[in-house]
Parts: structure tokens; sequence; C-alpha cells
């Protein structure tokens, strides 16, 4: 059940919660946005479903961070989404107007090429499960990194021809000519052949690393019917490839994205900001929310992206995915620089 109350805002936030965990508050009017932006000095910011859906920018995403800065708050970008480099999202933050500083932005590519950086420094040469942009990031800190054009050009459709790819594999290990580290971010060109290549790399070379961008499971994609309707479908994401490498190697990737604790310490060592007074504004209950729990911060649950009103409410107060705030979308902090708070119901509808 939704629960409208400023100084509940307040009272969660401020740990004021006595022995039963508080139910989330919900930022609705002028009066709450206004208690939220007051109540944190910086802002973790999530990109997809939160300023943006797939290509298209939400509502009032520009004034609502416009608001922030007029405000005085320390801004970060904080995305699980691995496509692209750090500067790559320069560029798409650029394309859709919106001002940041190439240092406020922390992509899961580059969050997993500076762990490498920093705890992996022995890792010369990954083979890559992911887009050039994750590649792009590991060669920035030194890394050699290969993709599928490493494989050997060989068919790849029956039983020998994985017996010869094993033995290919087995001999570069021997060799010390294998990988160091075999990392994985979303691509939309995997394949069956790349995984097992993969699973190999790190069957036959106990020391190969497994590292991830992130372990969601699906992303929720909104298009459009032939009957002029739209609908959602989930797009398989990390899980998928994630399943086939530790099924097969027996290991655990070491996840590096949202909601992983060591990105949590970076960011915290980073950007220096108080951890009572910062807060992530997230659409996932498992990345965001989670990464807010495991971070030592509060959490703002936005309803724009992957998580339904079912989801939020089969949550117990006790899970570490249960928001601190819930909000319906972010452009309602627009009304920070005195833009007009939408009724409930537009906001809900979007527009
Ligand atoms: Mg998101």
């Amino acid at each position: 059940m939704l629960r409208r109350c400023c100084a509940s805002v307040l009272a969660r936030a401020s740990g004021a919660s006595g022995a039963s965990p508080a139910a989330y508050s919900t930022v609705s009017s002028a009066a709450d946005v206004a208690a939220l932006v007051d109540r944190y000095d910086t802002f973790l910011l999530d990109c997809d479903g939160v300023l943006w859906t797939a290509e298209d920018l939400l509502p009032r995403t520009v004034p609502a961070l416009a608001a922030l800065r007029d405000a005085g708050k320390q801004l970060v970008f904080v995305t699980n989404s691995s496509l692209r480099s750090r500067d790559e999202f320069a560029q798409k933050f650029a394309h859709y107007g919106i001002e940041a500083a190439e240092a406020e932005l922390v992509p899961s590519t580059f969050a997993v090429a500076q762990h490498v950086k920093t705890h992996h420094r022995h890792v010369k040469r990954a083979f890559v499960m992911g887009a050039a942009g994750l590649r792009a990031e590991l060669e920035a800190v030194g890394v050699e990194a290969i993709g599928t054009e490493s494989i050997p050009d060989a068919p790849f459709g029956s039983e020998p021809d994985f017996q010869r790819m094993a033995a290919h594999c087995a001999a570069e290990a021997a060799a010390g000519n294998g990988v160091d580290a075999v990392v994985c971010g979303f691509d939309f060109s995997w394949n069956f052949k790349s995984m097992t290549y993969a699973s190999l790399c790190l069957q036959l070379n106990p020391a190969c690393e497994l590292l991830a961008t992130s372990r969601d499971a699906f992303d929720e994609v909104r298009f459009s019917t032939a009957d002029g309707g739209e609908r959602s479908a989930k797009l398989p994401a990390m899980t998928a490839v994630l399943a086939l490498l530790e099924s097969t190697t027996g290991r655990t990737a070491a996840v590096l994205g949202k909601p992983s604790a060591q990105l949590a310490s970076y960011m915290h060592g980073v950007y220096g900001y108080d951890k009572a007074r910062t807060c992530i504004v997230g659409d996932r209950l498992d990345s965001d929310i989670l990464f807010g729990h495991n971070g030592g911060i509060d959490s703002v649950l936005v309803m724009t992206g992957t998580t339904s009103r079912e989801m939020l409410a089969a949550l117990a107060p006790e899970s570490p995915m249960y928001p601190t705030h819930v909000m319906e979308q972010f452009g309602l902090l627009a009304g920070a620089a005195g833009v007009a708070i939408p009724d409930a119901a537009a906001a809900a509808a979007g527009k």
C-alpha cells in the first residue's frame, strides 16, 4: 500500500524507525519533492528506466537534472548498461542535451576496467564476451581485450568440432598463451560458439578469472503492436550467459556493476560523498535498490522501468531490495525548480 507523507521522507531516511522496519515513503507532492531534495546532497542516478527508456528521453528529465544542479547537488550517473564506454556514454548524454561531465559517468564497462586495474593487475589478456565499449575500457587500462575474432575460424557444428576447439584451448593454456580473464557484458552478438569458447578458456586454465558487468536477468522493453497498442517483453540479459559459464565451470562470476559492494566502495572512495546524505535513484530492485543497501545509502525507486506495482507489493520491508522512497518518475524532481508537479494520474501516464 502506498503512503503519501512528506514527514515520512525525513523520518525513514534519518533512521527514526523504532523496532520494525518503516514502510517506504511515497514522493508525489511538491512538499515531498522539496523534502527529498533537501534531505540529500548527492544523488547517484541510474539511467535506463530513470532518465530514458530505450531511445526515448523520459518526461521532464532535463529540467529535473537542472533543478538538482541548481540546488547544488552532486550528481553521479551509474548504469549497468555495458554496450558503451565512458566516452561513448558522454556522447549519448550530449545527444540528449543532458549536461554531464565524463568524470560523473560510471557505466559498468568503466567499473569493470577500474576493478581489473586495481585488483587484478595480473590480467594482461582477456577474452571479452561483450560489446566494443567494454573492450575499449579494458584496453584503456592496459589489458589486451580480444573477442570472437580470436576464435579459430573453423566449423562449429558437431562434437568433433568441440573436441578440436578444446584441444586448441588446452594447447594455448599450456603454452602460456591463454587469456587471464573472461569478461562478460551484454552483447547482441553472443552466440553458442563464443560462449563455448569462453567456457573452455575457464575450464582449461584454473587461474583464469570470470568477471561480469552485472547479473541482470532481463530488461523490460516496450514495443508497439500491429493494432496500434503497446506491450512489453523481457529482453534476456546477463543471466543467460553467466548460467552457461557458471554451470560448465563451477565458477561464480565476480559481478562488478550494481549491486556489488566493490562498486559501492569504489564510488565512495572516488566521489567522497557523505553516505548519510546520499541516495541512489533507480528502477530495478535487484541492482539499484540492492546497491543502495550494499553501499549503506538510501534509495529511491522510480516506476518508469523494470519494477511493476506487483513486484513492489510482494516485497517485505525487511528485504535488502526494499526502497527507502518510491517516486512515480524522476521528472517529478523538476518541481524542485518551481516547475508544476503533475497530478498523479498524469504522472502515471508519463505525460
Ligand atoms: Mg535502470
